[in-house]
């Protein structure tokens, strides 16, 4: 089985961002906005600064208390989208209960929503219009597939998992890359054979190493893009990364996977957005 590293889909990643900046011939922002210190928020906003960082990009965090209040957190809100030195911003959810998370989905700049999470990005997804932004983990998963050579026209792909986060985006990704793609879920009757017809399986359900042998397909890709802690405290992902050995063809480790691809993926936004405000000259 051979393991597709996220490291490396990284770098290329990179290189790509590098020849975008020369061509913007400035540093573009993002601001990360988080409300609270919860564990799982702070790892990811340090891991996507240290990578923007190490990409030559600037990065900005607004942090809020817990309870901040709705109408001061969306006044705030407002005057980040609307600041002209500020190119992209990711907002870290869920929002605490208080903030009307729907407001600042509809509020976003989508030219500045990175992490395709206004109306009008999942719109152009899901109708293909490519000019939007995707969720990055979705488009992580694609790019950790294409850019390891695979050409998913006409592949048979098994999406475990349809959160409009991961799950839903990523389907209508690999559906315009013209794949045959399968949607489970919770609800989906005899879950290992329905996998087994796959011949690339993405396992976004977040459940510690659910995905073993009997959802594998001989010689299949296996994507898995879970971040779950196990009974032992350790990092791990959906899949049975050992139990896969043998009959998977290809498969990404977790951690060292799609994780990494996800904000290289963030950084690549982040330049493509600033390019688009300085075509559009705003
Ligand atoms: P959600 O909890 O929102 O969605 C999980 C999905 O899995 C749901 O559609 C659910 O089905 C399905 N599911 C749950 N249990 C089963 C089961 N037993 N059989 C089949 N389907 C099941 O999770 P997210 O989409 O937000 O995240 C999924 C995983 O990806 C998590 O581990 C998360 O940490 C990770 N993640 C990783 C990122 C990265 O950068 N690598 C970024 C974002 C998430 P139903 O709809 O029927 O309830």
């Amino acid at each position: 089985m051979i393991t597709w590293k996220g490291a490396e889909i990284s770098a290329k990643l990179k290189e790509k961002v590098e020849q975008d900046m020369q061509k913007l011939g400035r540093v573009p922002k993002l601001v990360i906005v988080r409300v609270g210190e919860k564990p799982d928020d702070v790892s990811y906003e340090r891991g996507a600064v240290k990578k923007l960082h190490s990409f030559g990009l600037e990065t900005e965090t607004r942090v809020f208390a817990e309870d901040v209040e709705n109408d001061v957190f969306q006044r705030e809100f407002r005057a980040v989208n609307e600041d002209p030195s500020v190119d992209g911003i990711l907002v870290l959810r869920p929002l605490p209960p208080q903030i009307d998370e729907k407001a600042v989905e509809r509020a976003i700049d989508p030219m500045k929503d990175l992490d395709g999470i206004s109306p009008v990005n999942i719109a152009r997804i899901f109708s293909g219009d490519k000019s939007g932004f995707a969720p990055c983990t979705a488009e992580a998963v694609v790019c950790m597939l294409k850019m390891n050579g695979v050409n998913l026209s006409g592949k048979r792909v098994a999406v475990v998992g349809r959160s409009m986060v991961v799950g839903r985006p990523l389907s209508m990704l690999l559906l315009h890359e013209n794949a045959t793609v399968t949607i489970c879920h919770s609800k989906t009757v005899d879950l290992p054979a329905v996998c087994q017809e796959a011949e690339i399986l993405v396992a976004c359900v977040g459940r510690a190493r659910m995905i073993g042998r009997d959802y594998v397909r001989q010689d299949a890709a296996v994507i898995d893009v879970g971040i779950n802690v196990d009974e032992d405290g350790r990092l791990c992902g959906d899949v049975n990364f050992e139990e896969i050995e043998g009959r998977a063809a290809y498969a990404t480790p977790v951690p060292g996977g799609v994780g990494g691809v996800t904000t290289a993926v963030l950084a690549d936004h982040l330049v493509r957005a600033a390019l688009f405000r300085a075509q559009k000259n705003v």
